[in-house]
């Protein structure tokens, strides 16, 4: 497999699959460019080399339709700005033959959302269940490849740098990788540094291992809790996952958010604990509130006994010591999910607790790795996002390559 820092890109074109799925504002201004300015050493590396870029993203959900209001052309200033260098648009992605062609080394063109193509995803906009939608992928799927290879036939070497959309298996994520010779396909900075934070807590890991899995439902953390259920030394399971567990364990959770279809599962999770010798850390206490609001009246109680009407909405303050207790000997972490419901004010307490803990062992040495949505923006909220080691860019692409799942967009590089 290529690699970048190796790779000489002088007289060059390349094409990028960079994340420019950035948030905009009403007026289509940017309003976190946090996502191109990741992209940069990338980008900067090519130019410096004296190499041309064509870079393209998805942006939003236009469903394969032209969406104006998901265009790319948006946010052209703005890459401009943060490249220091003007950069040219192809209003269509598939028809930029000419404009890649006249690039010169230094040069820029951006393409307009890959996603106005159905072609991208390669997902018909029918519904599942119609009697079409097979035939219809079917046909897609051929005229994916048809669609990557055009992209691929703008440029010398293909790099791709969008960790984001690492777990799809897209025309410009995956089937590009195809149209290029191994020597001249490899990952981006961005990529290679989640690649490589991955396999901190995946295969490198340093002991012992403390993994914090948060948010509302264990339903849709299964797949990670049974994956690092042989790695870890001790896992914490928090947030709204507390009282699936609480209840499964002949408690009482009042109104709290409760999965009663996985009651089983949350005993099976507690035995395999036992079974590995991993030391599960479940809340004892809660902030419990009389409604779900930030304003609610709050009152602590054991997780398990909950009066009626009542709803565990935050860990309490034995919950939190035990939190701390799990996290700071650690010398590897993983935190994805947050402890409450930290979106109000006054239900925070659990997941600053942790952030706190986490920051702490990070300055004894760890290697913490925060990832995955809403812990993400809980370091952010908390102003902590740079006193840990690695806070990763991608949601979903970050949880499938917990679960240990080959990621296509890496698949299709690495081979
Ligand atoms: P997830 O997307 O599964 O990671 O869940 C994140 C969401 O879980 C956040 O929006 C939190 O507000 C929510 N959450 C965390 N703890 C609780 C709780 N005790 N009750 C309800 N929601 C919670």
């Amino acid at each position: 497999m290529a690699n970048i820092d190796n790779y000489n890109f002088a007289g060059k074109k390349a094409i990028v699959r960079v994340d420019f799925n950035v948030p905009l504002d009403e007026n289509g201004h940017v309003t976190d460019d946090t996502r191109i300015r990741g992209a940069l050493p990338t980008l900067k590396k090519i130019l410096a080399d004296g190499g041309s870029l064509i870079l393209m993203s998805h942006m939003g959900k236009p469903k394969g339709k032209v969406n104006p209001k998901l265009s790319l052309s948006q946010i052209r200033e703005d890459v401009a700005k943060a490249l220091g260098t003007e950069v040219k648009f192809a209003e269509d992605c598939a028809k930029a033959q000419e404009a890649a062609a006249a690039l010169m080394p230094g040069e820029v063109l951006l393409l307009e959302n890959l996603r106005f193509y159905p072609e991208e995803e390669g997902k018909p906009a029918l519904d599942k269940k119609d009697p079409a939608y097979d035939e219809a992928k079917k046909a897609l799927k051929e005229s994916q490849k048809e669609f990557a290879k055009t992209l691929a036939s703008y440029a010398d070497v293909y790099v791709n740098d969008a960790f984001g959309t690492a777990h799809r298996k897209h025309a410009s994520t995956a089937v590009i990788a195809d149209y290029f010779k191994p020597e001249d396909k490899m990952l981006g900075y961005l990529m290679e540094k989640e690649v490589k934070a991955v396999d901190n807590i995946l295969s490198d890991i340093k002991r012992p291992f403390t993994a914090i899995m948060g948010g509302s439902k264990v339903s849709t953390k299964i797949g990670i809790i049974e994956n690092l259920m042989d790695k870890v030394d001790n896992l914490i399971l928090c947030g709204g996952m507390t009282y699936t567990f609480a209840k499964a364990l002949g408690g009482k959770v009042g109104l709290s958010i409760c999965e009663d279809d996985k009651l089983d599962l949350a005993l099976d999770i507690i035995k395999k604990a036992k079974e590995k010798g991993v030391n599960l850390v479940l809340g004892v206490d809660c902030v419990a509130a009389d409604a779900f609001s930030n304003d609610a009246n709050t009152m602590i109680c054991p997780s398990n006994d909950i009066p009626d009407g009542w709803e565990g909405l935050d860990a309490g303050p034995k919950t939190r010591e035990l939190f701390r207790e799990a996290i700071l000997p650690a010398k590897t972490i993983l935190w994805n999910g947050p402890a409450g419901v930290f979106e109000f004010d006054n239900f925070t307490a659990g997941s600053r607790a942790i952030a706190d803990a986490v920051v702490e062992a990070t300055e004894n040495g760890a290697f913490s790795l925060v990832g995955g949505g809403d812990s993400v923006a809980c370091v952010n909220k908390f102003g902590l996002a740079d006193k840990v080691s690695y806070v990763s860019t991608g949601g979903g692409a970050l949880l499938e390559a917990i679960e240990g799942k080959i990621l296509p967009g890496i698949a299709a590089i690495k081979g």
